[in-house]
């Protein structure tokens, strides 16, 4: 089984629709995990049947329980959050803005306050039209760590797909470089990078490789919309082949590509032209490399 990470620096390459048409020509070869946890949206395109959903916990938070409390403010007074309010004669903590640092839980002097499990989100796992798997995940409101609920949704779908005796786990990563970014990546066998022709294109790219370069992973790199700005597709091509990067394919500007997401559909159902070609040509080269 091998592991295929699809990442851009920022948003709004493309990225999202070329992992769904990758998915869409893997069916029931692979797991698609959607580890972009803070803004999911492989669901828009996949269409998935949930079929087990769990709870998702991490950190603490506190909780008073009231009987006991001897009403001595100790609590509220070392909070450096203000989250432990005192409403109607009671103390009562406020999930959403309490960190889990148990301070109060230890100053109370009647361990009245206990530190319980934090519901950070959810994650499930689903059937998608395309046959295949998916593993996606929800973080809950104000709910930090989404870098473990990454690294949950990974393992979730490498353990289904070692089960099933599956050829790939695809993964959609969040844009950037941050935390839940690092947890996509880690260990995995080959990373598509996507960007676009702009200056922060570019710029996030290099960034992106700079990351996948410190983690010792292999990778290559699509162009998306690689016409609109012919000079800086030159400087993204000369700059993935001085850290000896492949192009896996350019992709022209089209329409077509925003009107296959607008009804839901990936470019390889949508286009039965070049677009489709592209993306068929990237997907059956990340295959052969990967399995050399
Ligand atoms: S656990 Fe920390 S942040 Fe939460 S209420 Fe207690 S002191 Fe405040
Ligand atoms: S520290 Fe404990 S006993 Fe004191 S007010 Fe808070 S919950 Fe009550």
């Amino acid at each position: 089984m091998k592991e295929i990470v699809v990442l851009s620096g920022k948003g709004g390459t493309g990225k999202t629709s070329i992992t769904a048409g990758f998915a869409a020509l893997g069916a029931k070869h692979l797991v698609l995990a959607d580890c972009d946890v803070d803004a999911a949206d492989m669901h828009l395109l996949t269409a998935p049947q949930i079929q087990r959903e769990e709870d998702f916990y991490s950190g603490k938070t506190g909780k008073v329980i009231t009987e006991g409390c001897v009403h001595c403010f100790k609590c509220m007074d070392v909070c450096h959050f203000d989250a432990v309010l005192h409403q109607e004669g009671e103390f009562v903590i406020d999930p959403m803005e309490c960190e889990g640092c148990s301070y109060c839980y230890h100053v109370c002097p009647t361990h009245t306050i206990k530190m319980l499990p934090r519901l950070a989100g959810k994650f499930y796992v689903s059937k998608t039209r395309f046959n295949n798997t998916l593993v996606h995940a929800r973080l809950g409101i104000a709910a930090d760590n989404s870098g473990k609920l990454v690294t949950k949704v990974r393992e979730e779908a490498k353990k289904i797909a070692e089960a099933e005796q599956l050829d790939y786990v695809l993964v959609d990563a969040s844009p950037g470089i941050g935390c839940p970014v690092v947890a996509s990546l880690t260990g995995a066998d080959y990373v598509v990078m996507v960007t676009e022709p702009t200056v922060s294109g570019l710029h996030d790219l290099s960034r992106v490789y700079e990351m996948i370069e410190k983690l010792h992973l292999k990778s290559g790199c699509i162009i998306n919309k690689a016409d609109l700005n012919k000079k800086i597709t030159l400087k993204i091509s000369d700059f993935l082949k001085s850290k000896n990067v492949e192009t896996l394919c350019e992709i022209p500007y089209n329409i077509r590509f925003t009107e296959a997401i607008s009804q839901g559909k990936t470019i390889v159902e949508y286009d039965d032209g070049p677009l489709k070609d592209k993306i068929i040509s990237s997907w059956e080269k990340v295959k052969t490399i990967v399995s050399k």
